[in-house]
């Protein structure tokens, strides 16, 4: 007997069967159910695997019934909840010492979120630091006030400064970056949140640049964690996302907000994200190594005016940092101005004589990336309100991957020389 004969009757030939409950039917009912919820399929897979249904069912009438009244835990509809995203959140709530997570479909859908669950509207200011990601400034600056909130856009890092504008605007919210984006300053997190409790205001911080390898904000008090998973914790540049967390007290609400205004993320982008987390820590230690090297080459460069990395002891702020990051790392963001680039055509000769660094937006990814400021992310701004956030016409921002950092400091030295 032929050996592929012996397993015709085996019990992987059980698995492919025809489906007993549906021979009977018609085609097209055969079509719809055959194959699908087999009642012995019990399947453990070391990965969550992508649930793309919408909408769930259980043995009986009563459990659904239990499930829709909020007797005991499960899933409804996918807006509400999926195994997929159930995942990624436990992941996140783990990794922020969070009670719990939201996922949503991207970083700017995430702070979003956080706002309304925090309560921005009529009566209710906001209070958010001026060097912030460019979008987020515009939700501030632009939309929130068209929904009634008052808001107000302000330097935080002088805590001075902070609690005299504290009284000013009484804030009802209050939010902020840690590591800052664009300009790498660093924001005295437990100080600001301190005084924001003291005057009576939530705190939503965004922690898409310092990650929870750098610092977990919900354990210096703060209400509201937001990331954009678009970038370090997912990592490959293949996937948008966004996720806030939050202690207990606040999820119920939260979650209760995320359902109605439709802020989720696809289970197939829960699932890539969370493929990418799995490597986070690597990488992101990898990177702040690298982006240590790659500052400290580009601190001594002849053609480099001014570099902005935590990690260097000429940072404005490196004290902060230093006590805000005890395991001495920065961070894989950092900017610099390169000397005599001042016009376009400079930038220009900079970004094309790169090979290894992409001149792309985004940021986080394994692929470094680096853009020119005051002509992207931040070129809606007119040159004073640039010239106060410190972004010159040369100020470039880069995104350390996890290439060789013997790579891109070649890669740089050469775009440095190209534009002279
Ligand atoms: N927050 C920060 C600090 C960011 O850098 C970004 C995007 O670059 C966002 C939020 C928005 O994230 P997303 O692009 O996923 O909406």
């Amino acid at each position: 007997m032929a050996k592929w004969e012996t397993r015709e009757d085996s019990v992987n030939s059980e698995i492919r069967r025809p489906d007993p409950r549906y021979l009977d039917k018609g085609l097209t009912t055969q079509c719809v159910h055959a194959g699908e919820r087999w009642p012995e399929a019990r399947v453990w897979t070391p990965n969550t695997p992508i649930y793309r249904s919408t909408t769930y069912f259980y043995d009986c009438a009563e459990e659904l019934d239990d499930r829709l009244f909020n007797r005991e835990p499960g899933y409804i509809y996918t807006r509400g909840g999926n195994p997929t995203q159930s995942a990624l959140e436990r992941a996140l709530s783990t990794l922020e010492r969070a009670d719990a997570t939201r996922v949503c479909a991207s970083g700017m859908a995430a702070v979003h979120l956080a706002l309304v669950a925090a309560g921005a509207g009529p009566g209710r200011p906001v209070l958010c630091s001026a060097d912030v990601y460019g979008s987020v400034f515009t939700l501030v600056q632009n939309i929130l006030p068209g929904l009634g909130a008052p808001t107000r856009l302000a330097d935080l890092a002088d805590l001075h400064r902070l609690e005299q504008l504290m009284m000013e605007v009484k804030p009802a919210i209050v939010c902020f970056e840690v590591i800052t984006n664009p300009m790498t300053k660093i924001i005295d997190a437990p100080a600001v949140i301190e005084m924001a409790h003291r005057h009576g205001a939530v705190v939503i911080v965004d922690s898409t640049y310092t990650t929870p390898y750098l610092l977990r904000p919900l354990e210096h008090g703060a209400d509201y964690v937001t990331h954009s998973l678009s970038k370090y914790l997912s990592g490959h540049g293949d996937v948008l996302g966004g996720s806030v967390s939050c202690h207990r007290r606040d999820y119920d609400h939260l979650l209760f907000t995320a359902i109605q205004i439709g802020a989720t993320l696809s289970p197939q982008d829960c699932w890539l994200v969370q493929r990418g987390l799995k490597t986070f820590s690597l990488r992101i230690a990898r990177q702040c190594e690298s982006a240590l090297q790659v500052a400290r080459h580009l601190e001594t460069h002849p053609l480099v005016d001014r570099i902005w990395y935590a990690g260097l002891p000429n940072h404005p702020q490196h004290e902060t940092a230093r006590r805000l990051f005890p395991q001495g790392r920065y961070g894989a963001m950092l900017n610099f101005d390169v000397a005599n680039c001042q016009t376009r055509e400079q930038v220009f000769a900079f970004l094309d004589a790169l090979q290894i660094i992409l001149p792309a937006t985004s940021l986080g990814d394994v692929y470094s990336l680096i853009v020119n400021p005051a002509r992207s992310t931040h070129n809606w701004l007119n040159q004073e309100e640039k010239s106060a956030m410190g972004i010159g016409p040369g100020t470039f921002r880069m995104s350390v991957g996890i290439e060789e950092p013997e790579d891109l400091i070649e890669d740089l030295d050469r775009a440095l020389a190209a534009c002279q």
